[in-house]
């Protein structure tokens, strides 16, 4: 007997019919022995839809309020699971966040785990019930109810494991586990067996979807055995089966992992570049720049100084496109005219696409191979930053999927290794 988390996203939960398809495999689960412990999404648009409502009250709206909407959706599936569940004849109980307790910081729309209290849980658990708790929310210290950032499930999933010390964390998809790249953006892209925590850390950490990056932070930090698999597959099909499909997030290398020096490729349409135009070039001026975005707790992404002509010189940073206003504002208001610097530019039609790969600690020319094939693409790069495992560019969006397909076939990334 094991102690199981599913998670469900919001298309394996779209439906009346699918959240039956869940309720039956989760029986599967719990008929084979093991105690079970669900984390569903909001149903699919479900999210979107509370968001848009709150925006056609308050464009901007107060993130409080907009935590208390946006985290409804996760307790309609709850109930709804667990009645599915119970209909499947299995003893089943639905708790919101604040109920388990999942306690969170107070950063409403991107709140941080800090603990969740097992007790409730166990209890259940050792009564032979299936525990069903929504993903993406938490309460913080005061019991305002917080939500931990769009794709917030995975890491409540994960971080449940975590705290129950599970033996599995399986996050159910609608793809059959991670690729080479977003399957939807090209055709060929493949799966793989399995992937290490750390380039699965840097995918999800450059946009690559299917995970939330601190869903995987969790599973590295507590080294919580998780694995990406279909939620579309007939839910009664071998448990034995089901059990090995998908995609493993490995912590070690070992010699059943492909060789390949780069493993994938991710992208990300959610960040804006802001340019600060004559910025005299003397010390202390990042600091001047991105210490008022810091204290706005607006998170910087790639920074870039050209070189100094004549003493002065050219800053530009990345943000995420939500807090792109947010961030020109700041550098007006307090910034421009402090360090008398000129202009300052945004641009929100960028995109950021990466290739990562744990090989790339022993090969070189991987980064002359992604940027000859984005220059014979006719692709202009804006920024460039690297790391040991990884490479990204900013790119002018409108390139995003040719630069995605084109680096994909120069990597090779169709073939095994
Ligand atoms: P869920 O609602 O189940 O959480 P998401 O939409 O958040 O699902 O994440 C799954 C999606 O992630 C897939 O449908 C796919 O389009 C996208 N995706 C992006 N990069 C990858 C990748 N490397 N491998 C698999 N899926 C990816
Ligand atoms: N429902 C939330 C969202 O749409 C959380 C999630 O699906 O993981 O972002
Ligand atoms: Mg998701």
């Amino acid at each position: 007997m094991a102690l199981i988390v599913h998670k469900y996203g919001g298309t394996s939960m779209g439906s009346v019919e699918r959240i039956k398809n869940v309720a039956r495999r989760v029986a599967k689960w719990h008929a084979a022995g093991h105690q079970m412990v669900v984390v569903p999404s909001a149903m699919s648009g479900e999210t979107n839809r509370l968001i848009g409502l709150a925006k056609e009250i308050q464009p901007q709206p107060d993130s409080r309020e907009l935590d208390m909407i946006a985290s409804t959706g996760e307790q309609v599936s709850v109930g709804l699971l667990a009645m599915a569940l119970k209909a499947e004849g299995v003893d089943a109980v639905s708790y919101a966040g604040w109920q388990v307790a999942v306690r969170t910081d107070n950063a409403y729309t991107k709140a941080r785990i800090l603990s969740i209290d097992d007790a409730k849980v166990r209890a259940d658990l050792n009564a032979g019930r299936v525990v069903v708790i929504t993903g993406f929310q938490g309460a913080d210290a005061d019991g305002n109810i917080t939500t931990l950032g769009r794709g917030g499930s995975d890491t409540s999933a994960v971080a449940v494991a975590a705290a129950l010390k599970a033996d599995e964390c399986l996050i159910y998809t609608d793809v059959d586990g991670v690729y080479t790249t977003d399957p939807r953006i090209v055709a060929e892209a493949r799966r793989l067996e399995k992937i290490t925590f750390e380039e699965m850390l840097e995918m999800a950490s450059l946009g690559s979807k299917v995970l939330q990056i601190r869903s995987v932070e969790f599973a590295g930090k507590y080294k919580v055995k998780t694995r990406v698999l279909s939620s579309l597959t007939p839910p009664d099909i071998s448990l034995a089966e089901e059990a090995v499909s998908g995609t493993l997030i490995t912590f070690e290398e070992d010699e059943t992992m492909e060789q390949a020096v780069i493993s994938g490729i991710a992208f990300n349409r959610d960040e804006a570049k802001i340019t600060v135009m004559n910025v005299p070039d003397r010390p202390g001026i990042a600091f001047q720049i991105l210490g008022p975005v810091a204290e706005a707790n607006i998170d910087v992404d790639m920074i870039i100084q050209n070189a100094s002509n004549a003493g002065m010189t050219d800053f530009s940073f990345t943000v995420h496109r939500n807090e792109y206003q947010a961030a020109l504002d700041v550098l007006n208001q307090k910034v421009r005219e402090h360090i008398q610097a000129g202009e300052i530019l945004g641009d929100p039609k960028i995109c950021k696409v990466s290739v990562v790969g744990i090989g790339m600690r022993s090969h070189v020319g991987i980064a002359s191979l992604m940027f000859r094939t984005l220059s014979e693409e006719g692709i202009n790069i804006q920024m460039i930053s690297t790391s040991e495992i990884k490479i990204s560019v900013v790119i002018e969006d409108k390139y995003m999927e040719l630069a995605v397909r084109a680096l994909h076939k120069a990597f090779g990334l169709e073939h095994a290794t």
